[in-house]
């Protein structure tokens, strides 16, 4: 992977890079169109990385389809596709790991302890092996972006790090490799994670400014039959909880729907009819 990045870089080329677990969507297609937007040559990884997944999480039934992901890949343009197995990734069980800070101490992070540790870890290597100069990542994944940015940032790796919008169904869901899970009721069910961030920002723009009552009505929307909440979060770009609602808030959601854990989030001043839609 090295070498072939190597000889692009050579060749004076500019390499976008994309991570991925694959089971791949018009959400990481799009992160691929962007990096070519930005650069000449585009490399995508697919690597469920065991790291990431706690004890009893979905990593063994993760969805796996190589051949599926590598024609819809190609067909998109990309240039290098990098799959690493797990055990040229991790010959021996790494004994350093990258430590996240107290940025993956709350929402994900709470939830999955050692959750960020292993995606930074995964990242730093893909980092290592591919040596982008530009990686693309999705919003919809708002902490992990945050904390790939700070990492990139303290740690000094020459990586120009872009978050893309998040990709949606035309009704709101956003696309996720762990949609795939979901029964036709639980997929109308997860449409409640996209309305609930709806419901926040029209409190907000209706005027309320104060976090408890705009999280009050959000967790209202959020509480329908099968769908458990885990949190509704309103935050600044540093994570911390907001004094007041603004248009730089961003609101986190997450919930199961079935034994489904969902994510979702929005910037209040953007929107979440502002985010690019796909006929699903
Ligand atoms: P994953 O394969 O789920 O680890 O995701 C790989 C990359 O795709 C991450 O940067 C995600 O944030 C991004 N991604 C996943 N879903 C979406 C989506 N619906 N829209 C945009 N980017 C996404």
């Amino acid at each position: 992977m090295r070498a072939w990045s190597r000889a692009e870089r050579a060749r004076g080329k500019r390499v976008g890079f994309v991570p991925t677990m694959g089971a791949l969507h018009e959400g990481h297609l799009r992160l691929i169109d962007a990096a070519r937007d930005t650069c000449d040559v585009v490399a995508l990884s697919l690597f469920v990385n065991p790291l990431q997944f706690g004890p009893g999480e979905d990593f063994a039934r993760y969805p796996r389809d190589l051949d599926r992901d590598r024609t819809l890949a190609l067909a998109r343009g990309v240039d290098g596709f990098f799959v690493p197995t797990p055990q040229e990734m991790y010959p021996v069980e790494p004994l350093v790991r990258v430590a996240p800070g107290p940025m993956a101490e709350t929402l994900e992070g709470a939830a999955r302890p050692g959750h960020f540790a292993g995606v930074l870890t995964v990242v730093a290597k893909l980092f290592h092996a591919v040596e982008p100069d530009v990686a693309r990542f999705g919003r919809k994944d708002f902490q992990q972006g945050m904390l790939v940015r700070q990492m990139v940032s303290d740690l000094d790796f020459p990586v120009q790090v872009d978050i893309a919008p998040t990709v949606r169904e035309l009704e709101g869901l956003a696309l996720s490799s762990r949609n795939a899970y979901l029964s036709g009721d639980q997929r109308r069910a997860a449409l409640t994670l996209s309305r609930c961030l709806r419901e926040v920002e029209r409190a907000w723009r209706g005027g309320a400014a104060d976090p408890a009552v705009v999280q009050r009505r959000g967790l209202e929307a959020l509480t329908v039959p099968g769908v458990n909440p885990e949190y509704l979060a309103l935050v600044d770009d540093q994570l911390r909880p907001v004094e007041r609602v603004t248009q730089a808030t961003v609101a986190l959601v997450a919930a199961r729907v079935g034994t489904t854990r969902l994510i979702d989030n929005v910037v209040l001043g953007e929107g979440v009819g502002a985010d690019p839609t796909v006929d699903a």
